[in-house]
């Protein structure tokens, strides 16, 4: 029996690519799941466990949780919009998320059925001046995300995101769009 593979498991089984027995062992059907899941991260579907296929999977365990005010969604957890400060002027959550705004992440990422990458959420003041964000920026108060969709077309994206009522601006070179509430 082997720990690590039983935690595996775990996680796989807790976001619905099971059921798998836990048994520690990493047999054909632990690796199918593991791959499957793999797939639906847009990592390579290769079975195995690796660092960023243990990250996305422990990571993404917390976003199991229902949307119950966490700031957690089916497909994001709250992790994903922290400041990117590194702690060094915050605790990464100067503010918490938008609920509206959450919402209509998950429907985008639910439309586009595909992963959706958030490249900025929270900012604190000082990590937004750095960043080069207008004063009182929508990312300072949980209602801002700039996001894009690995292998989809960032204009797509913007379309839905504004389809669903999203407020977007269109960074085509930097290959991101801002989405606010
Ligand atoms: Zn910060």
């Amino acid at each position: 029996m082997n720990a690590f593979i039983k935690k595996i498991q775990t996680a796989l089984n807790d976001r619905g690519y099971g059921p798998l027995k836990v048994d520690g062992k990493d047999g054909p059907k632990t690796k199918k799941a593991v791959a499957a899941f793999q797939k639906d991260a847009g990592l390579e579907p290769d079975g195995l466990v690796g660092p960023l296929t243990e990250n996305r999977l422990f990571r993404e365990q917390l976003s199991v949780i229902s949307m119950d005010g966490d700031g957690a969604t089916p497909h994001f957890a709250k992790v994903e919009f922290a400041c990117d400060c590194q702690g060094i002027y915050c605790d990464g959550f100067p503010a918490a998320m938008d609920l509206g705004l959450l919402l209509k992440l998950e429907a985008l990422r639910n439309a586009l059925n595909a992963p959706v990458v958030i490249t900025s959420g929270l900012r604190c003041e000082i990590r937004n001046a750095e960043v080069g964000g207008i004063p009182g920026s929508r990312h300072c108060v949980g209602q801002a995300a700039d996001l894009y969709a690995p292998g989809i077309d960032i204009t797509r994206v913007a379309s839905i995101a504004e389809s669903l009522g999203l407020m977007t601006i269109l960074y085509l070179e930097q290959g991101f769009v801002h989405c606010e509430v």
